[in-house]
């Protein structure tokens, strides 16, 4: 263990993710971060916002792909392998992430539509919240 991941030791878990060096205790496993941190990059599909029930990001993964959990590790940076697969990842207001996993890309994308129909709906009463 290095002093990098002693510093967060707290909140550092570790997952039967193949390369796991932890990650961080907000998510369920490395493929969950990984996914988090593929979901920040903006490249996929996205609606809602935190000030809705939360955004939700679907990511669509032909093939395996692997992230850098953190750049800034200094002994080497932790490298996860997110399986193919379609998936989405929620995040709301208190920062609690969820990530949901499809067996089809077209049942993801049923879902993600129902997400988007209902921020649709929640944008259109006209937001006399509070
Ligand atoms: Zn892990």
């Amino acid at each position: 263990m290095s002093d990098y991941y002693r510093l967060i030791g707290p909140s550092i878990e570790r997952c039967g993710q193949e390369g796991c060096q932890g990650h961080m205790g907000k998510f369920d496993s490395c493929r969950d971060e990984a996914l988090y941190q593929m979901s920040l990059d903006g490249t996929d599909e996205t609606t809602g916002d935190v000030e809705y029930e939360g955004y939700y990001v679907l990511i669509v993964l032909d093939a395996s792909a692997t992230v850098n959990l953190d750049d800034d590790a200094p002994d080497g940076t932790p490298q996860v392998t997110v399986p193919a697969g379609s998936y989405i990842v929620t995040e709301n207001g208190q920062g609690f992430v969820s990530v949901y996993t499809y067996e089809t890309e077209a049942l993801a994308r049923e879902d993600f539509k129902r997400a988007e129909d209902a921020y649709s709906a929640w944008l259109d009463q006209d937001g006399e919240d509070v």
